[in-house]
């Protein structure tokens, strides 16, 4: 699924990773056969540590926990995915459910990331020419735009110092692009 409309007209736009909307979840019925075919892999003396994880990644995501669910952050509605791929929606029962049920389990303390880009000749789809975003698990989502590299690149240290001292972050990076050629100005990962 690449996008969702809920009925209260929020669009879940899937194109990405760690997404605090999204879940995967495993049936109860499955839990024995998934832990029987781990415990299998784990055991083959053919395989390398490497084809070992391989194998655990896919028997994890493609067979075991492909089913997905989803919760509108505006309404709290969740999209339950049956076997055949279709989503059944249901709706809170009252004001006070909770919209980010399915937040990781290390809730505000989960690792984000900083992005800033920097492009010269401003792209026509953009409003400024550089951009920094947050993204961490916290109610204010930080979005800012830029008509100034130097105040960019200012402000993206400053974000940085914060924000990897308190260990929000598990990645940063700083792009510029001028005249079409990218240059990586500063790239990070705890
Ligand atoms: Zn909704």
């Amino acid at each position: 699924m690449s996008w969702l409309r809920c009925r209260c007209g929020y669009i879940f736009h899937d194109n990405t990773d760690f997404l605090s909307f999204k879940a995967h979840f495993r049936a109860d019925q499955d839990t024995d056969d998934f832990f029987c075919q781990v415990e299998d892999i784990l055991k083959n003396q053919k395989l390398s540590a490497e084809d070992k994880a391989h194998e655990i990644l896919c028997v994890t995501d493609f067979h075991y926990t492909n089913r997905l669910m989803y919760q509108c952050p505006e309404c709290g509605r969740l999209f339950v995915e049956d076997n055949d791929g279709h989503y059944h929606c249901f709706a809170p029962e009252s004001k006070e459910t909770c919209h980010r049920l399915l937040e990781s389990a290390e809730g505000e303390n989960w690792k984000g990331f900083l992005d800033a880009e920097w492009t010269f000749p401003k792209p026509e789809w953009r409003e400024k020419c550089g951009y920094i975003s947050v993204y961490v698990n916290s109610q204010e989502k930080i979005y800012l735009t830029f008509d100034d590299y130097e105040a960019l690149r200012k402000k993206f240290w400053d974000l940085f110092q914060i924000l990897s001292a308190k260990k929000k972050i598990r990645r940063a990076s700083l792009y510029r692009t001028l005249d079409k050629k990218s240059e990586k100005i500063f790239s990070w990962s705890d």
